[in-house]
């Protein structure tokens, strides 16, 4: 593989021990040295009929993840010597998935649209999913670069100042999906994932918009990949409990976004409510539970740092000490921003000053990934 065109840190980074230390089973993925999660996952025999109610379904999640969160420890050649499942972790997963499309609880606007039938709820994303580019991404945080990135078109949210407006919003009402973008079946998403993979993508990294509407295609995907890579959730992270249930043990590295410290704000210029505890919530649970290799992306926004900023890295050296922090500067005002004063602007040098200043003052780690 050439690192040519990779950030001048991408390979220096690794020599810094405490990135080495929090990443390391993504690190391991990378050298061959260990399985991603959803390799393993197809090995663990789940054995459920279409009778079965969600409540049922739902118990055996739980029971075959404590399962597969045992086979992690293993060494990566007697995981290799398991065979795959008919029924698996994934089918049972992909299988609530489907039901919940029924009655949509993705995220927690909790539409309860009936999408398997052609209604839609709030993001208008429909039954399939749609993919507007996909592409080696080198631009990504160093550890990440060159990434294999898949651009879902359609969000669950509606920013004002939506850096990727094109494919989250602006379609919204104008225009069909398909207009803009591509359908692809759970097939079709694996073979642009393996094809990313084969051009030497070192992860799978699911975006948009946001890949929250489309959980149920992404993990169906996952029946049919087939390359020992890391999968990668980049997310604006408002998924309900019931739907972080079904990839936290399928996911092995998270890239959330952490916008705003409070509910005021994230009303305001995202229309959506109980930010704040929606997002700790979930947090707290990929720290806790799911792999707790994650880079939090906090975009630092012109006037919002003692409201936004400050908060959020306090509940991250709290909570969540293990997460490293993209502290970005890379906010300007599109879209709708021009209407709302306070944030029609980059943030000034002196607020990037004072928000850096504060996550060292509380020792998080964000240099080698900012
Ligand atoms: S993913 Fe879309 S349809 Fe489902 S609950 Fe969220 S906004 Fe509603």
């Amino acid at each position: 593989m050439s690192f040519r065109f990779l950030r001048p840190n991408a390979q220096s980074v690794w020599e810094n021990k405490e990135i080495l230390s929090r990443f390391s089973r993504y690190k391991a993925i990378l050298d061959q040295k260990k399985l991603a999660r959803y390799l393993i996952s197809k090995t663990i025999k789940c054995g459920f009929t279409p009778e079965d109610s969600i409540e049922t379904l739902e118990n055996l999640v739980h029971a075959k993840s404590q399962h597969l969160n045992q086979l992690l420890e293993e060494r990566i050649e007697v995981l290799q010597q398991r065979k795959n499942q008919e029924e698996n972790f994934i089918t049972l997963v992909s299988k609530i998935a489907m039901k919940y499309l029924e009655s949509c609880i993705f995220c927690e606007r909790r539409c309860g649209a009936n999408r398997a039938e052609g209604e839609k709820g709030l993001c208008l994303v429909p039954s399939g999913s749609y993919v507007s580019s996909a592409f080696l991404h080198y631009g990504e945080e160093s550890v990440l670069v060159p990434s294999g990135t898949i651009f879902f078109q359609g969000c669950n949210f509606t920013c004002i100042f939506c850096q990727n407006y094109d494919i989250s919003q602006e379609w919204k009402g104008r225009r069909d999906i398909s207009d803009v973008s591509q359908y692809v079946s759970a097939n079709q998403l694996a073979e642009l994932a393996d094809t990313l993979s084969k051009k030497g993508a070192l992860n799978i990294n699911y975006v948009g918009g946001d890949p929250i509407p489309n959980i149920h295609t992404i993990i169906a995907n996952l029946e049919f990949q087939t390359a020992n890579i890391t999968q990668l959730w980049n997310s604006n992270f408002y998924l309900t409990d019931e739907a972080l249930s079904l990839i936290i043990d399928l996911i092995d590295f998270w890239l959330p976004d952490f916008k705003y410290g409070n509910n005021d704000c994230a009303k305001k210029y995202s229309g959506i409510e109980n930010y704040y505890e929606v997002l700790t919530r979930n947090l707290k649970r990929i720290h806790d539970e799911g792999s707790g290799e994650i880079i939090i992306r906090h975009l630092v926004m012109p006037n919002h740092v003692e409201c936004c900023s400050k908060p959020i890295l306090d509940f991250v050296a709290k909570e969540i000490p293990k997460s490293v922090v993209n502290i970005m500067g890379q906010y300007r005002p599109v879209y709708h921003a021009c209407n709302y004063e306070e944030i029609n602007r980059r943030p000034s040098s002196e607020e990037m000053q004072q928000v850096q200043n504060y996550a060292d003052k509380l020792g998080i780690l964000w240099r080698p990934v900012s």
